[in-house]
């Protein structure tokens, strides 16, 4: 049986883990993918309710970072901590923990097959039993929040990129979040889009979810984040403020980075 088939047997109960603390924290955690270490004894707290932007080059390790936190990678050394719960450890509920996560990627965010409507209300109604009537309501109501309204029943490929990203933000919201994953949403995005979904990133963050974004946007960094952590080769070389990481920059690799991308 899969894990989301026991959780769903074991019906409500099991999606009550305890997030009354939202901080994430990352203690010395390594992952390597065969010879290659993509996350080397990083350590990096995300206070709760704050929006954290972490930046660094391809290839750094920001994605398997991410993806740390809602164990869809697993450290090989290391913990992972929500609040005082070791989410990493053996045993522990990750599906809860996935569905009170929010995560929304570069693309193909959408199941292809269902519609706008269908994708917003899945979770809400496979996982968290919640009945269509209410499901629907809910998801119209975050559709029409994230400027997606009208759309509810076009497949993800007859509407555009930008919509494709305000709807893969529909349904992350959709489920109450406690904490959110963004990776670089708005890459894949025809220019005239990009500011649009960043402007609607950027009203999440007062909201007291812990938000996490991957993003190459140094403008959206400087101005939506509380902090930012540079990324580099697997190490988090730098962490402070916006203004003390790109106006005082310490390293080398971040003046350098800094300077390739601004
Ligand atoms: P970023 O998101 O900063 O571009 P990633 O976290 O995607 O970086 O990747 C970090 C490193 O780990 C890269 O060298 C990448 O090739 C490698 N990597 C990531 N995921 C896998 C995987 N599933 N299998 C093998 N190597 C991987
Ligand atoms: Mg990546």
């Amino acid at each position: 049986m899969s894990a989301l088939a026991r959780l769903r047997r074991r019906g409500h109960d099991a999606l009550a883990i305890d997030l009354t603390d939202t901080t994430v924290t990352l203690e010395g955690v390594t992952r390597r993918f065969g010879a290659k270490t993509a996350i080397d004894d990083v350590t990096l707290r995300i206070p709760e309710g704050s929006t954290t932007c972490l930046i660094g080059p391809s290839g750094s390790g920001k994605s398997t970072l991410l993806r740390m936190i809602n164990l869809l990678e697993r450290p090989d050394e290391g913990r992972v901590l929500i609040g005082r719960e070791e989410v990493s450890a053996p045993g522990y509920p990750i599906e809860a923990l996935r569905s009170r996560v929010g995560m929304v990627f570069q693309q193909y965010s959408l199941f292809p097959h269902m519609t706008v409507l269908d994708n917003v209300t899945f979770s809400l109604r496979e996982v968290h039993h919640v009945g269509r009537d209410e499901a629907v309501e809910r998801a119209r109501r975050e559709l029409d929040r994230v400027g997606a309204s009208g759309l509810e029943d076009r497949l993800p490929d007859q509407i555009s990129g930008g919509e494709r990203q305000r709807v893969a933000i529909a349904r992350s919201l959709v489920i109450s979040p406690k904490i959110m994953l963004f990776d670089e949403v708005t890459s894949a995005l025809d220019p005239e889009l990009v500011k649009g979904v960043l402007s609607l990133l950027a009203e999440f963050t007062d909201s007291g979810i812990t938000i996490l974004v991957v993003t190459h946007e140094m403008r959206f960094a400087r101005e939506s984040a509380s902090d930012i952590a540079f990324m580099d080769r697997g190490r988090i070389v730098e962490q402070g403020p916006p203004d003390q990481v790109f106006d005082d920059p310490r390293s080398d690799r971040l003046k350098n980075f800094v300077a390739a991308i601004g």
